[in-house]
């Protein structure tokens, strides 16, 4: 086993005992100091993030209001009269009427052609 597939492991293996890890592995870790330096590594990282598990961060207050302005600008009211609100749904019902169509004329072209290649 070569340094390169031994570095591709030892992640996995940053919370296994000696034991446990493949004896490939365990033989050249045995005879490679830079692996083993880079185990510790893993092992170190491991249980530094393992103690961050329990820390709890409390964020300042105004940090949510912070990053909801910076990913979208701010919004604002504007009421609809109501001669727009009939135009807007006169225009809702006008597109959902021309979707229907246009699904009945798909489904009648499908089943036309269907019937043709039948015959
Ligand atoms: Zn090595």
């Amino acid at each position: 086993m070569l340094c390169d597939d031994v570095a591709l492991h030892l992640s996995a293996y940053s919370a296994a005992d000696e034991t446990s890890l493949p004896l490939p592995l365990r033989h050249h870790l045995a005879t490679c100091l830079q692996c083993q330096a880079e185990r510790a590594g893993y092992r170190r990282l491991h249980r530094e993030l393992r103690h961050l598990r329990y820390e709890t961060v409390q964020p300042d207050d105004q940090l949510l209001q912070d990053v909801l302005d910076s990913v979208r600008p701010p919004a604002t009211v504007t009421p609809i009269r109501p001669s727009r609100r009939k135009a807007y749904v006169g225009g809702i019902a006008a597109a959902a009427t021309a979707g229907a169509a246009g699904a009945f004329v798909l489904v009648t072209k499908l089943t036309t052609k269907g019937h043709r290649l039948a015959g």
